[in-house]
């Protein structure tokens, strides 16, 4: 692999090699009438669809790619518990009512998740065995207590582990401690995008692919999505697009910073090898500025995350960073082949909490999951059928607020590149400092 951009982040990911069959879908290639139309088939716009067409309405899916393009079908596929902020922040953001209901509704995503793909009986490889977040800092280990204790209180456990006990669950080396969340769990992503379109299919959903939405127009009432061959006209539209959002919705795009994401999965490990690293099929997360991610496939593949370069295609040069930070976390894997490399494009928000926003009646947009799409944007889906199905939007569990653009906001590639040099290289100033 010579050429500079080898590695195509959704064609090369291990997810295509071991997935469920994917659905026959269409083109749309004429005029359609239904009440909800939703542009984007990931983990959000699938599980709206399957909600709105269980409660009886008609729903057309728009997909500019195949199914599993965007994030859904390249994601390490980790459902775990928790945003970015915990309940003390997001209470203190939205005040008593809304932080309260919206983290008793956070602490239920990993369980909410699950129970679905169980009752749909969605073949993707569920595994609800335990998540562990390893704390880099001492002032991280103390602040993920008091998280543990805000959670409690919302019906979600956390276990404090300290940094003994985190080498013992995990193998994991150089963390101050940290937490094990055993609700939480993982997914086969693009078995999880398929299965879900399958569903909504055999629901009565309309799924096409291939069938980017170029311009969206609002007439008698109604919006009419126009694509190449077609038009959709709709009484709704959600908008379900994430990181990979274009210029359909004026702004929209500006409201999110794409930043990538790169994974690798390992050789089949030996079962000597895995019951030192990760053992009984947990997953881990790292609090490090750039966070170091894993979990297993069913085939024993360890699958290794980091942080990736400013634009869509890798090189195997992308993963060097990577290659090393797991070493220092799991030195055993000194030896380990690495077989598929692959990534793709994180929403990141400026107030790094997901949104829901509703730009017009009947329009409205669910995203921005900072990392956290897999339950996030699952249970998005289900908000915004809520919203479709004409609930009061005040009642939902997220509050509906407007997204604050970046500024200078197509500087983007070159704000991130060197704010990742930079984080990086704070990182291993730490790293050296508690080695001593
Ligand atoms: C490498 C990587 C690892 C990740 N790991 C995790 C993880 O372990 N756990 C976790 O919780 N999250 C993870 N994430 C994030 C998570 O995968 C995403 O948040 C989630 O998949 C978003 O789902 P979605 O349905 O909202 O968007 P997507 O799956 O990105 O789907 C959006 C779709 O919209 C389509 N689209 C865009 N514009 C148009 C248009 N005009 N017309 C028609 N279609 C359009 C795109 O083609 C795309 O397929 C990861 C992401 C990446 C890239």
């Amino acid at each position: 692999m010579s050429a500079r951009y080898p590695i195509d982040g959704a064609r090369d990911a291990l997810w295509r090699t071991t997935a469920v069959q994917e659905p026959a879908t269409e083109t749309l290639n004429s005029d359609l009438d239904v009440d909800v139309a939703i542009v984007g088939a990931g983990f959000t716009g699938l599980n709206a669809a399957i909600t709105l067409a269980e409660a009886g309405t008609s729903v057309a899916v728009l997909e500019a790619g195949q199914l599993g393009f965007g994030a859904s079908g390249r994601s390490g596929g980790q459902v775990n518990l928790g945003l970015n902020l915990g309940p003390q922040a997001l209470i203190k953001m939205y005040g008593n009512d809304i932080g309260e209901r919206l983290s008793e509704f956070v602490a239920q995503v990993p369980n909410k998740v699950f129970e679905f793909i169980k009752r749909h009986e969605l073949n993707c490889d569920p595994v609800q065995k335990g998540w562990i977040q390893g704390a880099a800092t001492p002032g991280q280990f103390g602040a993920q207590q008091s998280l543990a204790r805000d959670f409690e209180r919302f019906g979600a456990r956390f276990d404090v582990l300290d940094s003994r006990e985190i080498e013992e669950r995990s193998g994991a080396h150089g963390y101050q401690g940290g937490l094990f969340s055993p609700s939480a769990g993982s997914l086969h992503p693009l078995s999880y995008t398929r299965e879900l379109a399958r569903v909504a299919m055999e629901k009565g959903v309309r799924l096409f692919t291939n069938s980017q939405v170029n311009a969206l127009e609002r007439e008698s009432g109604r919006w009419h999505l126009v694509l190449d061959r077609g038009r959709v006209n709709a009484e709704t539209v959600l908008i379900c697009t994430n990181a990979y959002t274009d210029e359909l919705i004026p702004g929209l795009k500006e409201t999110l910073v794409p930043v990538r994401s790169v994974l690798m999965a390992s050789e089949p490990l030996s079962p000597e090898l895995r019951s030192r690293v990760m053992p009984n099929q947990i997953t881990f997360v790292d609090k490090r500025r750039l966070i170091l991610y894993f979990r297993y496939d069913r085939d024993g593949r360890l699958c290794a995350g980091d942080h990736g370069p400013s634009r869509d295609n890798f090189a195997l040069s992308d993963f060097k960073d990577v290659k090393r930070r797991v070493v220092e976390v799991f030195p055993d894997l000194a030896g380990t082949r690495w077989d598929y490399h692959w990534g793709g494009r994180v929403a990141m928000t400026r107030s790094k909490l997901p949104f829901v926003h509703e730009i017009d009646r009947g329009l409205v947009v669910g995203m921005g999951y900072n990392g956290r799409g897999v339950g996030m944007g699952s249970m998005m889906g289900h908000m915004l059928a809520d919203y479709a199905l004409g609930k009061d939007l005040k009642t939902l569990p997220f509050p509906v607020t407007t997204p604050e653009k970046f500024p200078l906001h197509r500087f983007h590639p070159l704000g991130v590149s060197v704010a990742i040099k930079w984080q990086g290289m704070l990182d291993r100033l730490e790293l050296r400092r508690q080695k001593g």
